[in-house]
């Protein structure tokens, strides 16, 4: 396929404006995320470039040609940032910053030489070729094994980004040095429009996959955020009910027993009334905190209201649930108040699901009733202790109670 320069300019200008004008919509689209923000600021770059390029191809204004290569680096930069970012890597912002001063300036000194041009065109197709290598080296790297829609795309896209790049180092290093010619990028003049396509579409096929990915992110974000619970980081009581329906959903299954914590915290309201609600809520995410260090990696931690906390142990029995409950009285009384004014506590129930074929919901409903009662009576008989449901009698003879197994005694030592 060869194209004259007109047809060039003409595809190059619709092109670019079509993607300068969704990139900048997605500037503000995709403000939530901050690598989207930098990908469509990235684009909105190389998409001016590219308009910049069309408009000196079409012969309107040859200095142009500079400015556009310039742009395409710095935008291609900015891109390479927001991939660095969005995996969390680092993103040596300094160091992109220096690369792209250093590749200008040495543009602008090159560009006053008699050879000049070309010498510019080799720096921006080389450093465009190393950018997107980096690109691709970071998405199959670090992005690997990631369940993601919008990566694969940015992979090809950066895969063809790179072999137009390399396809026109090579073609600027067989070019004999022109005087000063105008820069003009290879694919948009007559010599390199059998790749005019290629990055067109490395653009459009980057810039749908960097949107997608950061739509990916947000939408993310948005559900962990929907499941957090915002003071203690725990989970929330929606997300711990679903997490405990599916735990009494694999307890069907396998029936591995399951065993279930209460928690709450002793006289907090007293607490916040001496001391202030802020201080309340930090002794509050220091008891959260204490839980989450107690819990093992498999555990679900929530908080399930006010002051009161739950914790779901799979594979843990009633008796290895004590041991957890022991080591969280310990941890709590290490917690100190504010003013030196004493030691936080709390109070636990602890009970394993039993009992037989039932709805999910209704078991769980069972084993939280019966963590509670435990707590209930660890209230009862002096607070900063647990007891066992099973140590209880059942609901119905309750009246008739008899002393529960308590945990061990407040230990005023710490
Ligand atoms: P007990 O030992 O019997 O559990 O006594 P308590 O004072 O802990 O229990 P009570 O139910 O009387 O009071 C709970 C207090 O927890 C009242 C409420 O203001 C406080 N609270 C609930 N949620 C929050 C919160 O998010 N932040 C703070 N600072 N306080 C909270
Ligand atoms: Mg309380
Ligand atoms: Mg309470």
């Amino acid at each position: 396929m060869h194209l004259d320069q007109q047809t060039i300019a003409v595809v190059m200008m619709v092109f670019f404006c079509s993607t300068l004008i969704i990139a900048a919509g997605l500037v503000f689209a995709l403000r939530a995320s901050e690598a989207g923000r930098l990908w469509a600021f990235g684009h909105v770059l190389v998409s001016a470039a590219g308009l910049a390029l069309a408009v000196s191809a079409a012969g309107g204004a040859v200095h142009l040609g500079l400015f556009g290569a310039g742009g395409f680096v710095c935008g291609w930069l900015i891109i390479y940032r927001g991939v660095r970012l969005y995996y969390g890597v680092p993103a040596h912002p300094g160091a992109l910053v220096g690369a792209g001063v250093i590749v200008l300036g040495l543009m602008v000194i090159t560009g006053s030489l008699p050879d000049g041009p070309q010498l510019a065109l080799r720096i921006v197709y080389g450093v465009l070729a190393l950018v997107s290598l980096a690109t691709f080296a970071t998405l199959a790297r670090v992005g690997r094994g990631r369940r993601s829609i919008g990566a694969p795309l940015v992979l090809v896209a950066s895969l063809v980004q790179l072999a137009t790049q390399l396809a026109g180092f090579s073609h600027a290093m067989g070019v004999p040095v022109a005087g000063a010619a105008p820069v003009t990028l290879f694919f948009a003049n007559p010599a390199g429009s059998a790749w005019v396509l290629a990055p067109l579409i490395a653009t459009l096929l980057g810039l749908f996959g960097f949107t997608v990915m950061a739509m990916e992110q947000i939408v993310a974000h948005n559900e962990s955020g929907a499941r957090v619970d915002a003071l203690t980081g725990l989970l929330n009581r929606g997300a711990l009910e679903m997490s405990a329906l599916s735990l009494v959903a694999r307890w069907q299954r396998d029936g591995a027993p399951l065993a279930c914590l209460v928690i709450d915290i002793d006289h907090f309201k007293q607490v916040n009334d001496t001391f202030g609600h802020h201080a309340g809520d930090a002794v509050l995410r220091e008891v959260a905190l204490a839980l989450d260090n107690s819990r093992r990696a498999s555990d679900v931690a929530g908080r399930y209201g006010g002051e009161e906390f739950c914790i779901l142990c799979p594979h843990t029995d009633e008796h290895q649930a004590s041991a957890l409950a022991s080591r969280i009285l310990r941890k709590v009384r290490a917690i100190e108040l504010p003013a030196g004014q004493g030691y936080a506590s709390v109070s636990i129930g602890v009970a394993q699901l039993r009992g037989g074929p039932g709805s999910k919901e209704g078991l769980w409903r069972a084993l939280f009733a019966d963590a509670d009662r435990a707590l209930y009576h660890a209230k009862e008989h002096g607070r900063d202790r647990y007891v066992l449901a099973s140590s209880m009698p059942a609901p119905a003879a309750a009246r008739a109670m008899a002393t529960p197994l308590l945990g061990p005694a407040p230990d005023p030592a710490g």
